[in-house]
């Protein structure tokens, strides 16, 4: 039920512009986000690097609705990718392409992570899209597929969610064509018929396509904080004997085990999210654990 209201509150314009307001949100969610300009961010990832961490960046921020916002948002990621070349980072960048317009046009979303993907390659710097709500599913595989073949494989990169019913489908035809995936439970207040509602279900879902997925040709990211997960994905390589896969976790969550698996020799990307627009992902967190409702919950009577 906590999970149900707070997904409800992310996408509410009413409780975004509440919430925002109180600076003590802001200072919670710093938690989870890296700062809000792109020299904090690179701070934030130099760091990781110091620690044997690789990241992708992500410029904070979806569903624009106007054209012209969408070029700020693609200049931002092309200094952002400027800036990993010439800082030397390990680094890639995630973006959503919600953020490039495709709620406008698809035209106007390819036609932005175009001008992206031209600079990513000429850098030899990977790019994920992110996956957002099934209204974008369809959308998102089509576009992922046009720019992998465009560009190339290796440098191009999307996302599956276990929560879905459809999953093991996406993931065995996706396999079949070596995609690069990252796989994670997914974020979204979605509907029973097409998201599985019971934890265990999701969590079954993930084990079961992790072990079919590290047998075909496609790169699998392993996105979870879940230690029964991370187990069992290192059990299903250690069978499967598979070498194409990394472990990735975002940003300010389970960093002491982020650290574990890169000192066992595994690559451990974290995702290092940064910007003003922090809402939709902060409640996206806060719905994870219900632990964090109830620190941020003691922040703000700590406050009064
Ligand atoms: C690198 C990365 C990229 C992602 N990209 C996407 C995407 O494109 N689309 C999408 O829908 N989702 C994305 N997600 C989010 C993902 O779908 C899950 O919502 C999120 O990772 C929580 O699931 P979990 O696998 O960690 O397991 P859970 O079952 O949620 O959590 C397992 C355990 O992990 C720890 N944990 C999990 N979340 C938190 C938290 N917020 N704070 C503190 N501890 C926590 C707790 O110990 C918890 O018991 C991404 C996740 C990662 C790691």
């Amino acid at each position: 039920m906590l999970r149900r209201l707070l997904l409800y509150l992310s996408r509410a314009g009413w409780a975004r512009s509440i919430i925002t307001h109180w600076g003590i949100a802001r200072r919670v969610a710093r938690r989870f986000v890296a700062g809000e300009t792109l020299d904090e961010a690179v701070a934030a990832t130099r760091a990781l690097n110091a620690r044997k961490l690789t990241a992708t960046l992500d410029y904070l921020g979806e569903s624009v609705h106007h054209a012209e916002d969408t070029q700020e948002v693609v200049q931002t990621y092309r200094a952002m990718l400027q800036r990993i070349h010439q800082d030397g980072l390990q680094a890639t960048v995630s973006l959503k392409l919600t953020h490039l317009g495709l709620d406008i046009s698809e035209e106007l979303c390819l036609t932005n992570l175009r001008l992206i993907l031209g600079d990513a390659k000429q850098h030899s710097i990977g790019v994920t899209i992110d996956m957002e709500s099934t209204a974008y599913t369809d959308a998102t595989l089509r576009i992922y597929r046009t720019m992998r073949d465009e560009y190339d494989f290796t440098n191009v990169g999307t996302v599956i969610q276990a929560y879905l019913r459809r999953t093991e489908d996406d993931m065995r035809e996706l396999g079949a064509e070596g995609s690069h995936v990252r796989l994670c439970k997914g974020a979204y207040l979605e509907p029973p018929e097409l998201a599985f509602p019971a934890k265990a279900d999701v969590d079954a879902n993930y084990v079961k396509v992790t072990r079919q997925y590290l047998q075909t040709p496609g790169f699998l990211c392993i996105a979870t904080h879940d230690e029964n997960m991370i187990q069992a994905a290192e059990s299903a390589i250690r069978e499967t004997g598979a070498k194409r896969f990394e472990f990735q976790m975002l940003y300010g969550i389970r960093s002491a085990r982020q650290d574990s698996l890169a000192a066992e020799g595994e690559t451990m990307r974290v995702y290092v999210p940064y910007g003003t627009d922090w809402y939709g992902y902060f409640m996206r967190r806060l719905a994870e654990r219900p632990a964090n409702v109830a620190f941020f919950l003691r922040s703000l009577v700590g406050t009064r």
